[in-house]
């Protein structure tokens, strides 16, 4: 799946290029409207991310000319805050959803994710990690069978260890994820969390296999075969 992300402001897309590759996406992008309108209209690509407020042509402009091409394309307009005509405009040009910035990487791949389900391939009701069970529309969680309940930000970062299992993930990238790009970097909150994670999860099994790989991040470790 490629996804064109068309933004001018070169750290949210770059934060936004990050974390989609991350997540395994093709991404392509491009800082002006009238690259934007070349390239959504290749036929490449099965979800835009696209600024409002454009160098050359304007987002709604461009949005204008792929509902006229390519009516499918699911389009996600990335607006500022107080740009409320423009987001109006947009939905009426059929804007599929839009996002006010600043956002978390995690919002964002809600929707993201909402306009990429197809009904053949919906996402996945839960995560299985050897003996750890989440269920997202319970929003509960098992270790070997037994319940155990978290607050929402950790359900959110287990859910993130358990989405990229075996995988080191650095601070940034799970600060980037589960609680946006605004952070401070100085922050201890995500060892703290860790912490709280590994103290739920702890059963008689043995600690939660979630590994401090030092200078580098964390990881949770599946069990092989
Ligand atoms: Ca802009």
């Amino acid at each position: 799946m490629r996804i064109l992300i068309v933004e001018d402001e070169r750290s949210i897309a770059d934060f936004i290029e990050r974390g989609l590759r991350s997540e395994g996406y093709s991404v392509t992008c491009v800082g002006d409207g009238e690259a934007a309108e070349a390239e959504a209209l290749t036929g490449d690509f099965g979800l835009v991310l696209l600024d409002v407020l454009l160098p050359k042509k304007n987002g709604l402009e461009v949005l204008r000319s792929i509902r006229a091409e390519e009516p499918e394309l699911p389009v996600i307009l990335l607006t500022a805050r107080g740009e409320v005509e423009q987001k109006v405009e947009g939905l009426d040009l059929g804007a599929n959803d839009y996002m006010v910035k600043p956002f978390s990487f995690e919002e964002l791949m809600a929707r993201v994710r909402a306009q990429l389900r197809r009904p053949e391939q919906r996402e996945a009701a839960g995560l299985e990690v050897g003996d750890l069970k989440l269920d997202f529309r319970t929003r509960e969680v098992e270790r070997g069978g037994k319940g155990v309940r978290l607050t929402t930000r950790e359900f959110e970062l287990l859910a993130y260890l358990m989405r990229h299992p075996n995988q080191v993930l650095s601070r940034s990238q799970i600060l980037n994820a589960v609680w946006g790009y605004d952070y401070d970097p100085g922050t201890n909150v995500l060892e703290v969390y860790i912490g709280y994670l590994r103290r739920k999860l702890e059963s008689a099994e043995g600690p939660v296999p979630i590994e401090t790989v030092r200078s580098a991040g964390y990881r949770l470790v599946a069990p092989r075969g």
